[in-house]
């Protein structure tokens, strides 16, 4: 379980190594992404509070990157952190996550970042719940939220 040393200690010293990277160039982006993805995944615009899709989403499934597919978190970890947008306690992998010290709009506090494509997801912040203590406030266009596939049941 990642805690907000090791959070701190990735941001300062260098991030865990990703299974793959996915790099493209800015009109690559802009072609795959919608216009709203695509500020918020390669420009790190922020979404409106409550009025995005996983908001109040609390649907099995896991959370892919909008950007490249990679699996980011599981619906398990997800709870109501009554920011406005949707919140985890950890990411599906200690690797799915880059971090990075972020200083703009005169606050000190940790971006999240894809660690396969460097796509903007939103904040990480040490007051989420027991035992972890994080918050990974994360902006639903950096999101898509995919079923667990049904097994065995789908014969007809
Ligand atoms: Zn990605």
């Amino acid at each position: 379980m990642l805690r907000w040393t090791d959070v701190l200690t990735f941001a300062k010293y260098s991030n865990p190594e990703p299974p793959r990277r996915v790099q493209k160039t800015e009109a690559e982006w802009a072609a795959l992404l919608t216009a709203a993805q695509f500020r918020v995944l390669r420009h790190k615009a922020t979404e409106s509070p409550y009025r995005n899709a996983y908001c109040r989403s609390y649907e099995p499934g896991r959370y892919q990157c909008a950007g490249c597919g990679s699996v980011l978190f599981d619906a398990a970890t997800k709870y109501h952190a009554i920011s406005g947008w949707p919140s985890f306690t950890q990411p599906a992998a200690r690797s799915a996550i880059r971090y990075c010290f972020d200083d703009s709009h005169h606050m000190q506090r940790v971006e999240a970042l894809c660690n396969v494509c460097g796509g903007h997801l939103g904040h990480v912040f040490p007051d989420g719940p027991a035992p972890s203590g994080l918050r990974y406030c994360i902006n639903s266009e950096s999101l898509v939220r995919v079923a667990f596939e049904e097994s065995g049941n789908s014969s007809i």
